[in-house]
Order: structure tokens, then C-alpha cells, then sequence
């Protein structure tokens, strides 16, 4: 669905990315793990086309994406729900909702039913719903992370990129993120999913990725990851 081949990126002459490779397979769940600065957001913003890679090929449902703009990434099916909470401040949550949605109405996706879309995400997101009307912008930081999320659901995606959905949520949040994630996932949503919470990003995932100043260091199976001794030390907190 989504393949990341011998991906490069960075910054200036800053090069963070140095040749990564990547597997998203169909209604699978990916997780990226790494330590702070290891590369993990600008992977996602290399995919979204928020930065242009410097070598490499990604592709999204077979067609190739690396280098193109970000609408038209988005209008061919992937969803960025990115690092810190990027809501439209001044508009009401339902809105910030219905813009999520406006790429498949200028793309060559089918539009489907954008109104009903909008109540099923209001289901998922039972906190957006009781704050349908609220200006954005007045949302507690756990509940607008929730609305980003909930935004990226709204392309109806073939891909959505998860980056840190939890950061800065209470405990009780966390949880009701990573229930959201699960349920996302029976939904048969495909992800790939950054999270500071490895061991439970690691638990709802199918697969798992390690990233190490820019490289990836070891991937497998997310089972298999969660009890290699090297990955537990280093990513689990040892246990
Ligand atoms: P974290 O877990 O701390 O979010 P990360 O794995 O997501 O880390 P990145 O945000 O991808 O890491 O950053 C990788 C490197 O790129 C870091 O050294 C960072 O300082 C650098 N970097 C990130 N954004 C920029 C930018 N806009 N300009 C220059 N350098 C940047």
C-alpha cells in the first residue's frame, strides 16, 4: 500500500534521512520507533510531501508520490496527522472536520458521503461530538490532538500517518488514543504510527521499524521486536 524505498531527507545540508526502506502493507499497522532526533517526523513529513526527499522512491497504492506537492499527496489518499496539535484555531470543530474531507473533493478519488463521514467520526471521537460547535482553538490539548486525528480520518484515507498522537495527553488520554488506534484498525485502516509509548505502539502494531540517526537498525514483526533483548533494553525501558 505504502513503500518507503532507500529514502534521504533533511534540512538545508543537513541530511537526517540516510537511505531508510519501509513497508506499509494493506490494513496493517506500522510503527516507527527512535530515539528523540533519530528522524522519525521528518520521515513522515518526507512521505506527506511536506519536505522534499533527496533521493529514494516512495509509492502510494503502486503510483509514485515522492516529489509531488502535498494536496495532491493528500488527494490520492494519504492522511498526516502531524506532530502538535495543527488545527484550524478560529473554526469550529465540525468545520475543521469537513476541511479534512475537501482533498477527495477535488480529486479523482471517489468523493463518498462526506455528511455521513462527519457523524461516523463524531462516533469515534465521542469528545469532539459533545464540542461539535466549539472554536478549535478553545479545545484542551488532549482534544485537539483528538481532532487532528479525527481530521485525517476524514480523507477517508488509504494511508493515514500517526505522528505522536499521544504527546502531552494525561494518562486517561493515552489510553483513549491508543483504543481509537485499535479501533481504526478493525476498521481495516492502514497506519503508520510514530509514538513515544513504543511498547504499546508495538502492541496494537502489525510491524515495527527501529530508526537510528537516520538509518533503520533492525525491523520485524511487532511481536518479534517486543521481545528482542537489544530493542527491549533500548526502546522498552529494559523491561
Ligand atoms: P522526536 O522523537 O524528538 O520528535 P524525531 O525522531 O521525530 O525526534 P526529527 O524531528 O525527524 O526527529 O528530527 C531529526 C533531526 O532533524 C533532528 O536532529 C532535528 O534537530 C532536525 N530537524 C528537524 N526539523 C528541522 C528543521 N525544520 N530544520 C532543521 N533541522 C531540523
Amino acid at each position: 500500500m505504502l513503500t518507503i524505498h532507500n529514502l534521504s531527507a533533511g534540512y538545508g545540508k543537513v541530511q537526517v534521512l540516510h537511505g531508510i526502506s519501509i513497508d506499509v502493507p494493506k490494513g496493517q499497522v506500522v510503527t516507527l520507533i527512535g530515539s528523540n532526533g533519530a528522524g522519525k517526523t521528518t520521515t513522515m513529513r518526507a512521505v506527506s510531501g511536506m519536505i522534499a526527499p533527496t533521493g529514494g522512491e516512495i509509492h502510494l497504492n503502486g503510483k509514485r508520490i515522492d516529489g509531488l506537492e502535498p494536496y495532491h499527496i493528500a488527494r490520492l489518499g494519504l492522511a498526516h496527522s502531524p506532530e502538535g496539535r495543527r488545527v484550524f484555531a478560529t473554526m469550529s470543530v465540525a468545520d475543521n472536520l469537513l476541511l479534512g474531507a475537501f482533498p477527495r473533493l477535488t480529486g479523482s478519488r471517489p468523493k463518498g458521503d462526506v455528511a455521513a463521514d462527519l457523524e461516523k467520526a463524531m462516533a469515534l471521537f465521542p469528545r469532539l461530538q459533545e464540542r461539535r460547535t466549539q472554536l478549535a482553538g478553545t479545545l484542551s490539548g488532549g482534544e485537539q490532538q483528538m481532532l487532528a486525528m479525527a481530521r485525517a480520518v476524514m480523507l477517508n484515507p488509504e494511508v493515514v500517518l500517526l505522528d505522536e498522537p499521544s504527546m502531552g495527553l494525561a494518562p486517561i488520554l493515552v489510553d483513549e488514543v491508543f483504543r481509537i488506534i485499535e479501533r481504526l484498525k478493525a476498521a481495516g485502516t492502514t497506519m503508520l504510527l510514530v509514538e513515544q509509548f513504543a511498547a504499546a505502539a508495538l502492541a496494537v502494531a502489525d510491524y515495527g521499524y527501529v530508526l537510528e540517526n537516520g538509518r533503520i537498525a533492525v525491523h520485524g514483526r511487532a511481536e518479534k521486536l517486543r521481545n528482542d533483548p537489544a530493542v527491549k533494553a533500548a526502546y522498552l525501558g529494559g523491561g
